[in-house]
């Protein structure tokens, strides 16, 4: 048996210091670290880094603060469209869902597809429907509607721009949220999720419905998982392209992802990060934008969230 490992994220971008309330401070570290012991449990009792990596995700895809189910940002038509994948590092089985718009948590529905079809990736109100006949639940537009979301809409409409979740200097809007896991088996997973970028073309895929991309398990390798600008991660391969690195190159884990993140992404417009881990426990986090929300824990330490 491996000691358990588990990092998650909440998304990548501006996340200013200075425009931070305490309170959202606080309200944002405590989710994080709530998902992370929600991970923590399943891990501890010998569960699969899959059911700790989809339990912590439906965890933050329900809560209206970060951008992924609930509290997802708004499309150029002020509608929504959820992305998301899911892979294990034990077979590379992976399943995922891209510009859907009504189901709950898009992770269960990513899992269906990996668990339940031949396929990989399935789209628009198809993958809706798929959902539904799964037997998981869809939720009306006003499940998903917040306030702050529609708020930031209206200042990329103005700008005429499509941008990150926290992409403007605002008030400490959380993201995309993510989970790299490695269980006492030995086995990694992998888990994305989020309502992409706001004022996006309705239709839009980011680099969390594509494994490669955005999302990448190998039990030989390492679980990685993406947040960001998501054609950079695309145009980059961001995801396995630090497993190729590990396995081709022999550069540790965080010297593959910090290349990724430092090198390979800025030439093609790339802001964000990423979270990695290796079936050694090894975590690497890092981010070349103002912030990335952030948490890990491994078994016997103290879970540890950080933002900046
Ligand atoms: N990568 C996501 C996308 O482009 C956004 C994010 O990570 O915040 O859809």
């Amino acid at each position: 048996m491996s000691p358990y490992a588990l990092a998650i994220h909440g998304g990548a971008g501006v996340i200013s210091r200075s425009r931070m309330t305490p309170e959202r401070e606080a309200e944002s570290r405590a989710e994080l670290r709530h998902a992370l012991a929600i991970g923590e449990e399943i891990l501890a009792a010998s569960g699969t880094a899959l059911d700790a990596a989809t339990a912590v995700t439906v965890y933050l895809e329900d809560c209206p603060l970060f951008n992924a189910g609930r509290g997802s940002v708004f499309d150029a038509e002020g509608n929504h469209g959820f992305d998301a994948s899911i892979m294990d590092g034990s077979n590379r089985k992976c399943g995922a869902i891209a510009a859907a718009r009504a189901i709950k948590n898009p992770i269960l529905a990513a899992r269906k597809v990996m668990e339940e079809t031949p396929h990989i990736l399935l789209a628009g109100d198809l993958a809706d429907r798929f959902a539904q006949e799964q037997g998981l639940e869809l939720a009306p537009p006003s499940y998903f509607f917040t306030t702050h979301r529609r708020e930031q809409l209206k200042r990329a409409r103005e700008a005429k721009q499509v941008v990150l979740d926290h992409g403007f200097d605002d008030d400490g809007a959380t993201g995309t949220v993510g989970a790299v896991v490695l269980d006492k088996h030995g086995n990694l997973a992998t888990t994305n999720s989020t309502g992409g970028m706001t004022n996006k073309l309705p239709g839009r895929a980011g680099d969390s419905a594509l494994i490669g991309s955005g999302t990448w398990a190998h039990n030989d390798t390492c679980a990685v998982c993406t947040t960001g600008i998501g054609e950079a991660f695309i145009r980059t391969n961001a995801a396995s392209r630090v497993a190729a690195m590990v396995e081709f190159s022999a550069s540790t884990l965080a010297d593959a992802a910090h290349w990724v993140i430092y090198a390979d992404l800025p030439p093609v417009g790339g802001s964000g990060g990423l979270i990695a881990l290796n079936r050694w426990g090894d975590i690497t986090m890092p981010f070349n934008s103002g912030g990335m929300y952030r948490g890990y824990v491994k078994e016997g330490e103290e879970a540890k969230v950080a933002i900046w």
